[in-house]
């Protein structure tokens, strides 16, 4: 069979694909696996646009061990089965009196896969997600069994929190939660110049900061979201109107139209700027930090440090004004706090996290290997599960860490198991040809 993910950059046929129920029968394939000098990747839900989960060997899926394993409300503690999605967490936890205190912008990844890659919202005093885990249990290379919190393994903890699924599979994670809350999203049009030269105020005065800015348009979009101590609610309907017919209906009629005439792009980014509505709305935290994205797209992001990131957005806007590429969909702006990581792209400081879309039936290439140099020359480091064509010398002078990781990951997996020729490349800089993804 055939797998693809979401973003339809990355299509293989692994030799099994496996849906286990149990851990002893995830350490058994492993075991199989390691017999055969095969390879074997885990795969959450797809929707990471670099080849990670790409094997010709096992694809395990944990789609059979999803849900709620234990909560413990003393301690705000909540245990789930690596598999579950997201979004099916956030309702029952919901029901259960919690909420996590960060998200990014969906909620269709699972657990396990969204945290492996380092996934981020967006906040001066938030890291990435992964930040908000208080153990992992996981089965390393030879298939034995380990539970790993911070205090007691400090150094396999935080490479766990993100491991790009190259230590092992996690089985279970427990999440740090809190007590249930809404949230109030504000959002404003701007120009461009003014957001950025306001863009630490912002993040200082709000728990969350984000802006979207169409290429081409002086506007752009400002979401500025804090609690709000009065719940609120926004109707099934109203939501629909917004997020369907809104954001994503009309959105998509515009993409297909720059599809057709690649030449209109610059008039209708700054049609769509010209439209982007300002908007209030009070709703239950995880309904507001996830937005549907049924558009289609390729992305590339990459984190730069948080003093340089307006200066890296001006840099883009001037070389896009000069260039004049055909793309259609916005640029986004977040804030993520630094943190000791190895992997994390922002690791060690604050970064700014710059993303680029393309509509995925358009060209990319030139536009983000471009803007990748940009990001490059800054020193930034790119998201793990995102578009990106970073060697693996560059990956290893930007994340000071790589080679402790890689030495720490050879002895959790002797055999190789889960190593595959596009983590050989991007890691090791081996030279295999891999044609797909990044
Ligand atoms: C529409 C869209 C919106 C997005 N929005 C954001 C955003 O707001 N912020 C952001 O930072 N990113 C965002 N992303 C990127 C996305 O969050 C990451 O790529 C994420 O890793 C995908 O999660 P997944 O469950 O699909 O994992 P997959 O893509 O299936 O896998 C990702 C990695 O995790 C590993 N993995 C999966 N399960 C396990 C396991 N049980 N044990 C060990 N390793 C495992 C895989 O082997 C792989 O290396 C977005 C992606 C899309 C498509």
């Amino acid at each position: 069979m055939m797998y693809r993910n979401w973003g339809r950059t990355v299509s293989f046929h692994p030799a099994r694909l496996v849906y286990p129920q149990r851990e002893e029968e995830i350490a058994s394939y492993i075991n199989q696996a390691a017999d055969q000098k095969k390879n074997l990747r885990v795969v959450g839900a797809g929707h990471s646009w670099t080849p990670l989960i790409q094997t010709d060997g096992v694809l395990l899926s944990l789609d059979r061990m999803q849900g709620l394993i234990s909560l413990l409300p003393t301690d705000e503690l909540v245990t789930l089965w690596a598999g579950t999605r997201l979004h099916a967490a956030l309702s029952s936890l919901w029901q259960a009196g919690y909420s996590l205190a960060n998200q990014g912008d969906i909620d269709r990844q699972s657990i396990a896969g969204a945290f492996s890659t380092g996934t981020h919202g967006t906040g001066k005093a938030f890291g990435i997600l992964a930040t908000q885990v208080a153990h992992y249990r996981f089965i390393d290379g030879k298939g034995q069994i380990h539970d790993i919190y911070p205090d007691e393994k400090p150094e396999l903890f935080r490479a766990l929190q993100v491991s790009l699924g190259l230590l092992g599979v996690i089985t279970q994670i427990t999440l740090r939660v809190m007590p249930r809350y809404y949230l109030r999203l504000i959002k404003k049009v701007e120009p461009l110049e003014a957001v950025l030269e306001k863009s630490e105020m912002y993040a200082a005065q709000h728990r969350h900061f984000e802006f979207f800015w169409f290429p081409y348009s002086p506007l752009a979009l400002v979401k500025l979201t804090d609690i709000s101590e009065t719940p609120g609610r926004v109707s099934f309907w109203r939501r629909w109107l917004i997020d369907a017919v809104w954001e994503n209906g009309a959105f998509w009629t515009l993409n297909k139209i720059a599809q057709v005439f690649p030449r209109r792009s610059a008039s209708l980014c700054r049609f769509a700027g010209r439209n982007m509505t300002a908007e209030e709305r009070i709703d239950r935290a995880y309904r507001i930090f996830a937005s549907p994205r049924w558009v289609r797209f390729r992305e590339m992001e990459y984190g730069v440090p948080a003093a340089v990131g307006p200066e890296v957005l001006r840099e883009i806007r001037r070389w896009i004004e000069k260039h004049q590429p055909a793309v259609s969909f916005p640029i986004e702006y977040r804030y993520v706090q630094g943190d000791d990581i190895p992997l994390s792209p922002a690791q060690g400081e604050d970064r700014i996290f710059i993303a680029v879309h393309m509509y995925y039936r358009m060209p990319y290439e030139r536009y983000f290997r471009e803007i990748e140099a940009i990001f490059q020359s800054y020193e930034g480091r790119p998201h793990w599960g995102k578009m990106h064509t970073a060697s693996s010398e560059y990956l290893h002078r930007v994340y000071p860490h790589l080679s402790k990781f890689l030495q720490l990951r050879d002895a959790l997996d002797p055999e190789g198991v889960f190593l595959t020729p596009y983590l050989r490349k991007v890691l090791w800089g081996e030279k295999v040809s891999v044609s797909v993804g990044s």
